[in-house]
């Protein structure tokens, strides 16, 4: 074999169009011989025909066919997003665009941890970070975002923002907070959280008060300093229900009590880009810091987390010195600083498919997409309200419903959720609430039909035992 071609430079495009071919031939074939929203089967069958299909991962000898055998072994097999009855998680099927964009990301191969290996790309990340903390922090000339990972990144980052600002603080969170943040503060070495009961699904002010208050008073008998020294976590889109915490509530209580306040919006963040929707995040830019995933209610391809900054001060924390990356005579001299934009170091240019979909779309076309889903998910409980055999938990928040077949047993709302994942029919999440085990439809297809609802609804209603 010859050397193989290389995806950038004057001959890359040339070789990756036929390669290009084959990938797009091969999920086109793969998908259609999947025949549903993810392979039947369960996991052993799906195992075993993937280690058929690959066989020896490391041959001796190279095989020129590997390309589409693995694309197509990959699609076949996949949980596809973009079938409108894969609807379990904030798992969004990427927009076209976003995905054509991120290709030239993956051919040129940009590394944001120093000017030298992404000159324009980086100049690109300042500018659509800026404009994203400036949805966000409307009023605010200081804000900037930094690019994650996700959620889970941006929640570490910024209880590390909090620990450094205020040593180890008390984090105070609801019950419905994300799982990552009790991992952020073990992983910090933070206290271990106060939660705050939320059976209504949201963090309540008054349940809130009350756990500030004691907070406060526990450590000031412990000798830590009153204020500042308590980081409270507030969900704009809990993951569970796609509940918005009331926020301008808590965040006069965290003034009232001196506390930072972080907002996770991982799944609400989204409502920015709406003009129907954006009201409901109303008390957002009062936070500290804010999460948003754009690989949730944004349509890009993983990855594409954000945390927003309030006071770019704050981001002086993770300021880091490497001779080769960020000499001080190499900073003085005009070259731009970057390793301390991220706990990473080789970090890839994700902002350029949010670029190329931010323009593409604007806010019109992002916001219609937002409301789109938003719609499915009302006219999905309509059709749960209206029918006698389900039982609907709430009307919906977000894009999120959540629904049980009416008198069944937790056991049994289990079993049908996996027999439709056995059967690669359906895949619908779980949800605890209540004391009771829901079956979670999380509405992220823009082009999912009423028609695709109904269907469902019917297979949910044809796989529960009468
Ligand atoms: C999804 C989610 C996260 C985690 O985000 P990842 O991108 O999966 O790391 C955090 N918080 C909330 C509220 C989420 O819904």
């Amino acid at each position: 074999m010859s050397t193989p071609p290389l995806a950038s430079g004057p001959e890359g495009p040339d070789a990756l169009r036929p390669l290009l071919d084959t990938v797009l031939d091969a999920l086109r074939e793969g998908t259609a011989a999947r025949h549903g929203p993810l392979p039947a089967g369960g996991p052993e069958t799906v195992a075993r025909q993937v280690q058929d299909a690959i066989g020896d991962v490391l041959p001796p000898h190279g095989d020129e066919n590997a390309l589409r055998l693995v694309v197509r072994t990959l699609a076949e097999g996949s949980a596809d997003p973009a079938d409108p009855l894969c609807a379990a998680h904030l798992h969004c099927p990427p927009l076209a665009v976003a995905t054509a964009a991120d290709l030239a990301a993956s051919a040129l191969n940009p590394s944001l941890d120093s000017w030298d290996q992404a000159p324009a790309a980086s100049e690109l990340e300042t500018l659509v970070t800026r404009a994203l903390a400036r949805e966000v922090y409307a009023d605010g000339d200081q804000g900037d975002a930094l690019i994650t990972t996700g959620g889970t990144e941006s929640n570490l980052l910024a209880l590390l923002l909090a620990r450094e600002a205020h040593s180890s603080p008390q984090l105070v969170c609801g019950a419905s907070a994300h799982h990552s943040l009790h991992r952020a503060t073990w992983l910090l070495g933070l206290p271990d959280p106060v939660v705050v009961p939320a059976p209504a699904g949201t963090l309540d002010p008054a349940a809130l008060d009350e756990a500030l208050t004691r907070c406060a008073d526990q450590r000031l008998r412990r000798g830590h300093g009153p204020r500042g020294s308590l980081l409270v976590a507030a969900t704009a889109g809990t993951t569970d229900a796609g509940l918005i915490d009331p926020l301008p509530d808590i965040a006069d209580l965290c003034e009232a009590h001196g506390a930072r306040l972080h907002i996770d919006a991982a799944y609400g963040g989204g409502l920015l880009f709406s003009d129907r929707h954006r009201d409901r995040l109303h008390g957002l830019d009062r936070a500290h810091t804010v999460t948003l995933d754009l690989h949730k209610l944004g349509w890009q391809p993983i990855a594409a987390g954000l945390l927003a900054v309030r006071d770019t001060n704050n981001l002086a924390v993770i300021h880091h010195h490497a001779d080769y990356l960020n000499a001080d005579d190499d900073t003085e001299a005009g070259l731009p600083d970057l390793l301390g934009r991220s706990l990473r170091t080789t970090r890839r240019p994700d902002i350029l498919k949010i670029a190329a979909t931010l323009k593409t779309l604007g806010r019109q076309g992002i916001g219609a997409l937002v409301d789109q889903v938003c719609d499915h998910a009302q006219e999905l409980a309509d059709l749960i309200a209206g029918h006698p055999r389900f039982e609907l938990y709430d009307r919906p928040a977000i894009s999120t419903v959540l629904f049980r077949p009416a008198g069944a047993t937790d056991d049994t709302v289990a079993a049908v959720r996996r027999t439709l994942l056995n059967q690669g029919r359906a895949v619908l999440g779980r949800a605890t609430l209540d004391g009771r085990l829901w079956l979670k439809a999380t509405l992220l297809n823009p082009h999912t039909r009423p028609g695709d609802l109904a269907t469902l609804l019917k297979l949910v209603e044809g796989h529960t035992p009468a």
